[in-house]
């Protein structure tokens, strides 16, 4: 069968996790395969689609993009409620974000849907050489908390297309 054939699923995702660790930038990457430096900020949040093809399936990402800045911290709420999935992000150069991280994970878990999907995304792979948070470290707090995760680069597009196409096949089969 052709790719992207058959049933077609929508599905909520949100973005979370500390302000510039590239929550704008993937999805700008992954919805139009475009990389700035100087991405403006977000303010509140912004709203995309953009779909995956599966063997099976198209997935159609409804995308919320939110701001990390701590003044808006109090909205996240309104916009993972009712989430599907979850890509939580953090710098791999940046260890505070990678604990920030962890806090949203934390706060998923415990007010988001019972059933979200939660993925780990530590951007900014590109920059490796000034690396502060190993790539294992994350990987063992991922599997222990089932959650998936990838490192990824806005920048390069490096697992940017698999990480949606990773979260897409998880959903297609508990949908
Ligand atoms: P947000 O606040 O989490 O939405 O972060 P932005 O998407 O606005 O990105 C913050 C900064 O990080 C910008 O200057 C981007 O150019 C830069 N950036 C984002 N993704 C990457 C990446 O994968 N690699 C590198 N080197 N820089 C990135």
């Amino acid at each position: 069968m052709a790719s992207g054939t058959g049933r077609v699923c929508h599905f909520k995702l949100v973005l979370l996790g500390d302000t510039a660790v590239g929550k704008s930038c993937l999805v700008v990457r992954f919805v139009r395969d475009e990389f700035f430096e100087f991405q403006e900020p977000t303010i509140g949040a912004a709203f995309l689609t953009q779909s995956v093809n599966l063997e099976n399936a198209t997935v159609k990402f409804e995308i919320w993009d939110t701001a990390g800045q701590e003044r808006y911290r109090s909205l996240a709420p309104m916009y993972y409620r009712g989430a599907a999935a979850a890509i939580v992000v953090y710098d791999i150069t940046n260890k505070e974000s990678f604990n920030g991280a962890k806090s949203w994970v934390k706060e998923l878990q415990r007010r988001g849907d019972p059933n979200v999907v939660i993925a780990l995304a530590g951007n900014k792979a590109d920059l490796h050489t000034k690396r502060r948070v190993e790539y294992e470290e994350a990987q063992k707090y991922a599997e222990e908390n089932c959650i998936l995760h990838m490192e990824t680069s806005a920048k390069n597009a490096t697992n940017v297309k698999d990480l949606f196409r990773e979260i897409g096949e998880v959903m297609y089969v508990i949908d």
